[in-house]
């Protein structure tokens, strides 16, 4: 019998430092992350001491600049990282994403005294973030949020609720998006907020359909009172800050998406040239070996498409339309993937004794986070057409 055991992925990588980075998160993957991924999703456990293990491994500030403890890789190796650790499990990757976007506005809009004082600790020192941008009455409509940041003296005093927070109630620091002028997205202002930070409180974790082992709750703001030097970027710059940090994160739940689309097909792959059925492994059948062969061909397609994005953005040129396409082509195609790999392995895919129907219901996720599909859609609509006329 040949050996069908899935082999790893073979990436094209720019330097012999990525090529040691990707070995290092395989073997972390392998040791740490994999093994305990099925028992604590079920059980709702935050794996918060594999975070301190990326931190502590140089994986928790990958794309930042080393200057302030980052790692300066470029992004096309940074999302492949990413893509590795979804494939082990989804709320690990997904969540070294949502820190990084976290850490995106003060690395790209604080001031230098604010990025020296800050950032060693956010990109090196173990701490986790979390972006505060969704509320309870704004998702898609991100510019219309309520929370309010009040100026005080030299504080501003933050009053509201933030919805959807991954890592909510377990995060060090919060990038939080508030209202401090009109309406509209140039009333937004974005700040730095501690996780310890007196009357800020979380509700407990939403009861969701996958990732239950990331924790994502509301978080109350009740009379936040934070110094004004922990305001990042100009009073009403806060929206294109938010904005621009989701450019880059899209990228990163396109790779997650790959990741979990790579985990499904390899474990059809390996049910299928094992099971036998009318006397045959049933991967000898044309129409799985069909199946098989799209879901390969959407997932290389989605790696290509978000490395090529990267890559743009790798040379500084604008990137945000080819990032949407990437975070709906990837996320797209894993909901696609992982339900195929459910019907490979027919009734077994059905049951938690194979981990296909957990990355079914976590690719679910991908395409509503950081932006929905329909969103992605009028982004890049934007770009061709330009704005609605209405
Ligand atoms: C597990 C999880 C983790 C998350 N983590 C974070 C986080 O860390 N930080 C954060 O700030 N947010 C987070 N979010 C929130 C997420 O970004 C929002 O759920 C998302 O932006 C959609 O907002 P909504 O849920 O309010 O849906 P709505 O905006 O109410 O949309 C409902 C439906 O209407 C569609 N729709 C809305 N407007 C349009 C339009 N103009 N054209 C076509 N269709 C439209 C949407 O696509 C969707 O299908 C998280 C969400 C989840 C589920």
């Amino acid at each position: 019998m040949p050996d069908r055991a899935p082999q790893p992925v073979d990436r094209q990588l720019p330097t012999e430092e990525a090529r040691d980075l990707i070995a290092l998160v395989r073997d972390i993957a392998e040791r740490e992350i994999a093994p305990r991924a099925a028992e604590e999703e079920e059980a709702g456990h935050f794996p918060r001491e594999v975070f301190r293990l990326l931190s502590e491994s140089g994986l928790l500030g990958l794309p930042y600049a080393s200057e302030y403890g980052g790692g300066d890789q470029p992004y096309e190796v940074y999302l492949q990282v990413l893509e590795e650790l979804a494939s082990a499990r989804l709320t690990v990757g997904l969540g070294v994403s949502v820190h990084s976007l976290a850490c995106h506005a003060l690395a790209g809009y604080g001031t230098k005294e604010q990025r020296a004082e800050h950032l060693p600790a956010m990109l090196g020192g173990g701490l986790l973030g979390a972006y505060c941008l969704s509320e309870p009455a704004s998702g898609s409509d991100a510019a219309s949020l309520r929370t309010k940041a009040v100026r005080d003296g030299d504080d501003w005093v933050i009053t509201g609720t933030k919805a959807w927070i991954t890592h909510g109630g377990v995060s060090d620091f919060c990038t939080v998006l508030a209202r401090t002028g009109g309406e509209g997205a140039r009333g937004i202002t974005a700040f730095l907020v501690p996780g310890d930070a007196p009357g800020l409180t979380a509700a407990l974790p939403e009861k969701k359909m996958g990732m239950k082992g990331s924790p994502t709750a509301q978080l109350h703001f009740d009379g936040v009172r934070i110094p004004d030097s922990r305001r990042i970027g100009d009073e009403g710059q806060g929206f294109a800050i938010a904005l621009s940090a989701l450019d880059s994160g899209r990228l990163g739940i396109a790779a997650c998406a790959v990741g979990v689309a790579q985990a499904a097909l390899d474990a059809a792959v390996g049910y299928a040239t094992d099971r036998k059925q009318f006397g045959r492994p049933i991967a000898d059948f044309q129409g799985l070996r069909f199946m098989l062969a799209d879901m390969a061909t959407r997932i290389e397609a989605g790696r290509a498409l978000y490395l090529a994005a990267a890559r743009l953005r790798d040379a500084g040129r604008p990137f945000s339309r080819q990032a949407a396409m990437a975070k709906l082509f990837c996320t797209d195609a894993a909901m696609s993937v992982t339900t195929d790999a459910v019907q490979v392995l027919g009734g077994y895919g059905y049951t938690q004794d194979f981990p296909v129907e957990r990355y079914m219901r976590e690719a679910k996720v991908l395409q509503i986070v950081e932006g929905t599909n329909q969103i992605q859609r009028m982004v890049i609509a934007r770009h061709l057409a330009g704005p609605e006329t209405r």
